[in-house]
């Protein structure tokens, strides 16, 4: 079973069509998704959609994208936390720092970003974070939790970009980092290096479509059916048997998100 750990079937470029792109990803064997929320009502469809979709894996997760931070400076409204009850959402996210873009302001993002840290530790779930050129304010906000709060979150680095100099430090924050398109690209050893490097027991796959499509699909809308291509990169770059990769994605996103025997 192939998972998609990172997917936006809830934007506007996916959402009318999402019936046959969940049907062809169940064909190319993505056996799970994560539908991931950037705002309230968003968070609310990625919701549906888990429910709309349950028979195919379709999950979850719900929260604020660094980028609508601005919107909430004032606070999680009550109907974005109780989202997190239900019982088809697996994890807290998108939420983090975007220097590269800055569409909220810097301050903002980090006080969007401290109210996740705290509804992840109140609520159990693990965190999908976002990361764009703030790699250095991200971590010193994670190592400035006490450590008895920062033991219980499992973060996962959507779409890592940190390179090499950050793979140590996120490893030592327990964190799991997810891989996507990207890796596919022409000119980006760099990326396929950290490919090689992430430890198999922390390493996710995923497409963040409609953006970051693989290499034959690059400038074209990304879909889950398209993870495919991420596993086979990486299973070349590190030299193993392609399912045997697929079997240890498997078990890392069933440890991850905790959703192995809640499944359909
Ligand atoms: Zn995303």
């Amino acid at each position: 079973m192939l998972i998609d750990s990172h997917c936006h079937l809830n934007s506007d470029e996916l959402r009318a069509d999402a019936d046959a792109l969940v049907r062809r990803a169940a064909e190319s064997g993505v056996g799970r998704m994560l539908v991931v929320g950037c705002n309230l009502e968003n968070s609310r469809e990625a919701v549906a959609m888990a429910h709309r979709f349950q028979e195919n894996g379709v999950f979850a997760a719900v929260g604020v994208h660094p980028h609508e931070a601005a919107r909430f400076s004032g606070g999680l409204p009550d109907p974005m936390l109780e989202l997190v009850s239900d019982e088809r959402v697996v994890a807290i996210g998108e939420t983090g720092l975007d220097y590269y873009y800055d569409h909220s302001p810097r301050g903002v993002q980090r006080d969007v970003f401290a109210m996740h840290l705290d509804w992840a530790v109140r609520s159990k779930k693990p965190l999908v974070l976002h990361v764009r050129d703030a790699m250095d304010d991200v971590l010193s906000m994670l190592n400035g939790l006490e450590a008895e709060r920062r033991s219980g979150l499992k973060l996962l680095f959507h779409c890592y970009s940190g390179g090499l100099e950050y793979l140590d430090a996120v490893l030592e924050l327990g964190a799991w980092c997810a891989l996507g398109g990207a890796v596919t690209w022409d000119r980006n050893d760099r990326l396929r290096e950290v490919a090689a490097r992430i430890p198999e027991d922390r390493l996710l796959f995923e497409t963040d479509c409609p953006w970051m499509a693989p290499k034959p699909f690059r400038g074209r809308p990304n879909e889950p059916s398209y993870v495919r291509l991420v596993y086979e990169t990486v299973a070349a770059v590190r030299g193993v048997e392609p399912a045997a990769l697929a079997a240890r994605i498997e078990r890392n996103a069933d440890a991850f998100f905790g959703w192995g025997a809640s499944c359909v």
